[in-house]
């Protein structure tokens, strides 16, 4: 089976996700669609080098146990027609003789399942950014007192390091990447959780409520807005 993002756009990248968990494969979709990527996913390996053929991406996201020809054959058929295409491998074999193999035929990087879409996306972005250099996206933002480094994961506000923790790292991540939005407290565990966890609602608020803390947001001017019922908000500009 293959899916395609609704309405890509030929001057975002392309990305083939190649997975045959359903579920899975939807979920990363969406998400990556919502990031500005188009996307096409392919349920097999044979599939997966056709529509390459036809669609050659700019990316592939890689599983590695798949119906027919396995993730490996897929990398090494890429390999032997000399195409360099990024391959990210992804997948629940996380022992380290896999990334090595993976690694040592040509991928570009290696994720494990369960993993957070920030951080898959942050590696595509990674992964796009050394392909080609002049698309580069932003290292650094700046909102209001803070800057946020998005490569190194850390936050000053003037010289002090705000020292936050990887979860409200991501959450300051998603409220920055769209100043201004409202973000549901559910999109906020699909983008800064891992796929399978299944935090309650009531712990996305508590690390609001930290990662409010430690930014010194205070109720008066808040940077992060409340919406009764509806979630949060950054209320500041981002540059
Ligand atoms: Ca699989």
């Amino acid at each position: 089976m293959v899916t395609m993002s609704a309405a890509p756009n030929p001057s975002n990248p392309l990305i083939l996700v190649v997975e045959d968990e359903t579920t899975l494969a939807a979920l990363v979709l969406a998400n990556l669609a919502s990031e500005g990527f188009s996307v096409i996913v392919a349920s097999d390996g044979e599939r997966a080098l056709e529509c390459h053929r036809d669609h050659p991406a700019d990316l592939i996201i890689l599983d590695l146990m798949l119906p027919g020809i396995g993730g490996f054959e897929v990398l090494r058929a890429l390999r032997r027609k000399q195409d360099k295409v990024p391959v990210l491998i992804l997948t629940s074999r996380g022992g380290s003789e896999d990334r090595i193999q993976g690694l040592h035929y040509g991928a570009d990087d290696y994720l494990s399942k369960p993993f957070a879409m920030l951080e898959l996306v942050a590696r595509i972005r990674a992964i796009l950014r050394r392909a080609n250099p002049a698309e580069a996206v932003k290292r650094t933002l700046q909102s209001g007192p803070f800057k946020i480094n998005l490569i190194q994961f850390t936050v000053h506000r003037g010289r002090t390091d705000l020292s936050l923790s990887m979860k409200e790292f991501r959450l300051l991540e998603v409220l920055t990447a769209h100043p201004g939005r409202v973000h549901s407290r559910r999109d906020l565990v699909n983008l800064a959780w891992e796929h399978d966890a299944r935090p309650t609602l009531r712990t996305v608020d508590k690390h609001i409520q930290t990662l409010r803390k430690k930014l010194g947001d205070n109720d008066d001017h808040p940077i992060i807005q409340t919406l009764e019922r509806e979630g949060y908000r950054w209320a500041l500009p981002v540059h």
